[in-house]
This record gives structure tokens, sequence and C-alpha cells, in this order.
């Protein structure tokens, strides 16, 4: 068994598996610098790095305005941020914004050094951080300290207590500005529609869509090579992205994973639902998640993200979707 299969403990270890672990590197498009792809006219794509066996970030989007950047999702490691930190000097602007789709470390880990770097930049995010540092984030920082205990070797130690580093940087991983419902706001020096999610991929979800360019950011509303439910409500989630199809974007940037157009998205939402309802009857695990990977195969094109998506969902299966945690995440109101 692999370090990152025995690690299958809370969503950031998991993660680690999924996107670090146990996924091959899809060739890179051509860039501007090192991981950043331009989406559009003053719209670049950072992808998240894999980097077996550490941990994952997440894509940031970078959108720029006349005078300096809106920065959607700030990665979590170092390397992540030197890479904005290089796009910025590039296009030779600051951060002035960073909207974070979600508490997730692998979208807000870098917060902390973004901010050093731009002191006046502002943070837009949901609250729900502020419980995810009392509740999950807390609960994974007990763990991180019993794997130290355990023992480990040098870059897995390094690894966790980079990890502790970062939950312990608490209040410079919260917003500025708080965003608790659908909102407009003037990001980067541009109009820009937010959209807010109450308990779908955790308690406080946001998406951006950027109107004069056509992209929008999903955050890990759409995650290959599958959802993660570790957090999530699953059929508020599904809401969510019937909203979202609303939206006349052409482009959308997943979580993790390459940008879609319309049809791809269609072909995510369509799998998602049949996953969810699947899950809901009586049919194998096994037939779900041969449904999955066949309704979402035109996302998956890499047999290891396919193989990839099997693994996950049966942990998810057992764990969430058909298992002890099931619900645990939506509201006790019923509405979900
Ligand atoms: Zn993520």
């Amino acid at each position: 068994m692999t370090r990152c299969h025995r690690s299958l403990i809370v969503l950031a270890v998991f993660v680690s598996c999924v996107l670090a672990g146990c996924a091959s590197t899809p060739a890179s498009p051509p860039s501007e610098n090192a991981g950043v792809r331009a989406l559009a006219p003053g719209v670049f794509l950072l992808r998240g790095d894999y980097a077996p066996p550490r941990q994952p970030d997440g894509n940031s989007v970078v959108f720029e305005g006349p005078d300096g950047l809106l920065v959607v999702d700030t990665g979590r490691h170092a390397a992540h941020a030197r890479r904005l930190l290089e796009l910025a000097a590039a296009r030779g602007k600051p951060v002035q914004a960073v909207l974070n789709t979600h508490w997730h470390l692998d979208h807000i880990g870098n917060n902390p050094a973004l901010r050093a770097a731009f002191p006046r930049l502002e943070v837009h995010a949901s609250a729900a951080i502020d419980g995810a540092l009392v509740g999950f984030l807390a609960d994974y920082r007990r763990q991180l300290q019993a794997q130290l205990a355990g023992g480990g070797d040098a870059a897995a130690r390094a690894d966790w207590q980079a990890e502790i580093a970062r939950i312990d940087a608490g209040a410079a991983l919260r917003p500025d500005r708080v965003v608790q419902a659908d909102a407009e706001r003037m990001l980067a020096g541009r109009p820009r529609r937010i959209g807010h999610a109450a308990d779908a991929v955790t308690a406080g979800d946001l998406w951006l869509w950027d109107a004069a360019s056509g992209v929008l950011a999903a955050g890990d509303l759409v995650t290959l090579p599958a959802p993660f439910f570790d957090t999530a409500c699953p059929r508020r989630w599904s809401a969510e992205l019937a909203r979202i199809e609303d939206v006349p974007f052409t482009t959308l940037v997943p979580g993790h994973g390459a940008p879609m157009d319309r049809d791809g998205f269609r072909t995510y939402r369509r799998a998602f639902g049949q996953l969810l309802a699947c899950a809901d009857g009586t049919a194998p695990a096994a037939d779900c998640i041969s449904g999955w990977q066949r309704d979402a195969a035109p996302l998956l094109p890499d047999p290891a993200q396919a193989a990839l998506a099997r693994d996950l969902l049966a942990y998810y299966f057992q764990a969430v979707l058909r298992g002890p945690r099931a619900g645990r995440h939506c509201p006790v109101d019923g509405s979900a």
C-alpha cells in the first residue's frame, strides 16, 4: 500500500493521493511562463501543480485589470506562489484582489505569501473558513501531528510540518471582505459577477464569472477526474451546477483539471447527476462508478485519470455517498 493510500483520512491528505501521488501529469500547453496559459486577452490560467508525492495546488485564474490583477485561488505550495508573483512581475502590475472559491488549503494556502508581497491586496471569500478553522482543519492539524509523532520519511515530515504552518497562518488565510450571497463586485478595476453557494462542496463556495472574457472560474464545483465529496452536500452541489449552466460563459476553469467549453460542462453536469441518482438507488457501487467513467469519458482522455476516478469514487461510495457520513454536510432543515 502506498503512502497516499494509507492517508485516506481527510480531504487535504486524500487529495494529495488524488492529484499528486496517483495521477499522471497532462502535457503542458504553450505558456508565457512556467505553467501559465493565456485563456483570453488579459486572462491567465496557472494550472495546479502535480508533484508526487507532495500535495496538490488547485488551479489559479488571473484576471488583468487596468492597474492590477485579480487572482482566483492562490494554490498551496511556495512554487505556485512564485509563479503567480512572476506573472504579476511580467505584467508589471500588483495583485490587488484575491478571491478564494473555498477554504481548502490547495486554494487558500498562498494567501499569506501574496499578502506579504502586496500588503494592500484584499481577499474576498465566504465566511466558511471560520467554521473550518475550528472544525475540519483543526481535526486535520491533530492528524498531522499524530502522523509526525509516528515517524515518516524526511520529505513526508517536511510536508506535514508545512501543512501545519499553513493552518497556523489562521487570520492571514481569512477574507478581508466576506461574500455571503451572490454579488457584483469591482475587482481589479472591473465588474465581476460572484456566485455564492451554501453547503455545496463546502459550507460556502464561490464562483466568478468575467463577462468581458466569458471565463468562469468554478473552483471545486467542477473537479476532475471526479467530484471530491469529503466536505460536500451532494444535492446542494448539484443545484449549483444548474445555476452555473445558466451563466453564458464560454470557458469554464475547474478547480482541478483542464478548462472546458460549454459542451464539456454539460457533460460534467450530466455525469454528476447520473452519479448521484445511481448512488441513491440500489445498483452496486461498481456499476455507478462505471457509469461515471462512461458519462465523463470525454473529460477523462487519459486512462490513468479514468482509473483514478474509479479509485476515488470507490472511496466516496463507502465513506460518504452510502457511508456513515452521508448527509453530514447538508443543512439540518431538510432543504437539501
Ligand atoms: Zn481543490
